[in-house]
């Protein structure tokens, strides 16, 4: 392709090449991930990270304000007269020593991305700019997403604001209340399929070639094109200096596959001089990476994945009728869509996989939640991963970590209920019933 963006198929072995107007979500010619690539040569870049900055200065005008299209020529599909922005991306990454000290990490070396303040309250909002703008370029009318909750906030929220019809299927008891909410106030059309969010993946994927609609799961390689725009930023919350890990959950594998894809660019760039290692997390009811990664070693193998070692994995699933159990429901996932993505992003950064338990979950979360501004469950997959890396000693305390905090506290406010309520864990912090009376309050107080 001569374009300066096009969509090319990341089997090596297909190879095959498509121009950036094209719906297509996988290779027609395969079947296999489609990737947006950039021919660098063909497109301005600035010469260093920090010019980036200089677009805080105009940022009455949406594109400059937006955290994604500020670093648009790191994104170059599309032309501006398409791109779509709520606002998203003015998110903050907080030194935090406190939830280091839990983690075993040294003053000043831990600082947390909280995603959460993007306006539907995730990192999703990320990626749903820039698909939506694909969307937009090629003229779609009406979508769809197969959710754990977080896309189908996302995608309801930015359809509106682009005049889409939006349609969400969630698999039938397996949502958080606080996103199932989202979906249905910004007014989308929401399925609850008797199934899990695999069997929801298998019928959006269905329901929108026979209809038409525009898919916008992670399979959606532009929604990743938008999501490496969170390591930019933590780039730029660090002084324009390269952490030396990201700490990132890990459920469907879109932001992982989407920040190795960003560290990869970057060097090539010679933007960054060195590229951080990752750690994914798991949860323990969720853990096909780490299974796939720490014991059938799994690799990338420069594109050239083992199909077979997969196919055995998900057919052991599916003859013991697996179902994925967590409480950090937006890591629910058996068959991460971007397995093979995010095996690439584990090969450019030197990746490990890990797996914790909910427990070790929820305990995280609430050290989060009384030291800083509070996730939800998967989000504080990465400080329980991280403790467990320190404990290795994979993980250096005196290295410095950004762990990425992917949702807001009010997404499952049950979780964080029943934690602290049921005094479920060492940090449960229960509400105290009191009488109505002056005097007792006042000395359950003192
Ligand atoms: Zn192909």
């Amino acid at each position: 392709m001569t374009d300066p963006a096009f969509q090319k198929c990341i089997n090596p072995d297909c190879g095959a090449e498509f121009d950036c107007g094209q719906t297509l979500f996988k290779c027609p010619q395969c079947g296999e991930l489609l990737d947006i690539r950039y021919n660098w040569d063909k497109i301005e870049v600035p010469d260093e990270l920090r010019e980036f900055a200089k677009r805080w200065a105009n940022r009455t005008r949406p594109l400059d304000f937006s955290g994604v299209w500020r670093f648009r020529e790191l994104l170059p599909f599309c032309e501006d007269e398409y791109k779509v922005t709520i606002g998203e991306g003015q998110t903050i990454l907080q030194q935090n020593d406190a939830v280091g000290e839990y983690a075993d990490m040294q003053p000043g070396c831990l600082c947390l991305q909280y995603e959460g303040l993007n306006p539907s309250g995730s990192f999703k909002d990320n990626g749903m700019a820039a698909a939506f703008s694909h969307a937009k370029m090629v003229g779609a009318k009406s979508c769809a997403c197969a959710s754990t909750g977080n896309t189908s906030a996302s995608m309801a929220l930015y359809a509106h604001s682009c005049g889409l019809k939006a349609t969400v299927f969630i698999g039938s008891g397996r949502i958080a209340f606080g996103k199932l909410s989202q979906g249905i106030d910004y007014g989308a059309q929401t399925i609850q399929i008797l199934g899990d969010f695999d069997d929801c993946m298998r019928q959006v994927q269905n329901v929108c070639s026979e209809l038409g609609l525009y898919l916008l799961n992670s399979l959606n390689p532009f929604r990743l094109e938008g999501q490496k725009t969170i390591m930019y930023r933590i780039i730029e919350g660090l002084g324009w200096d390269v952490p030396d890990w990201i700490v990132v959950p890990g459920g469907n594998l879109g932001n992982s596959s989407a920040f190795g894809k960003a560290f990869g660019e970057l060097k090539q760039l010679g933007l960054i001089e060195r590229i951080p290692r990752m750690a994914i997390i798991n949860a323990t009811g969720a853990d096909t990476l780490t299974n796939l990664v720490n014991n059938k070693n799994l690799l990338w193998n420069d594109g050239r994945v083992n199909q077979a070692t997969i196919a055995e994995y998900y057919a052991d699933l599916t003859a013991r009728s697996f179902s994925p159990h967590t409480c950090a429901s937006a890591i629910e996932i058996a068959r991460p869509v971007n397995l093979k993505k995010c095996l690439r992003s584990i090969d450019i950064c030197d990746g490990v996989v890990r797996a914790v338990t909910d427990e070790d979950i929820c305990d995280a979360k609430a050290i989060i939640g009384r030291y800083g501004l509070g996730c939800e469950p998967a989000s504080a997959a990465t400080i329980a991963g991280l403790r467990h890396l320190r404990a290795e000693g994979v993980i250096g305390r005196g290295e410095r970590v950004a762990c990425v905090l992917t949702g807001h506290p009010l997404k499952d406010p049950n979780v964080t209920v029943n934690y602290h309520k049921e005094k479920q864990g060492q940090f449960s912090n229960p509400p105290v019933e009191a009488p109505n009376d002056f005097d007792a309050i006042v000395k359950l107080i003192k």
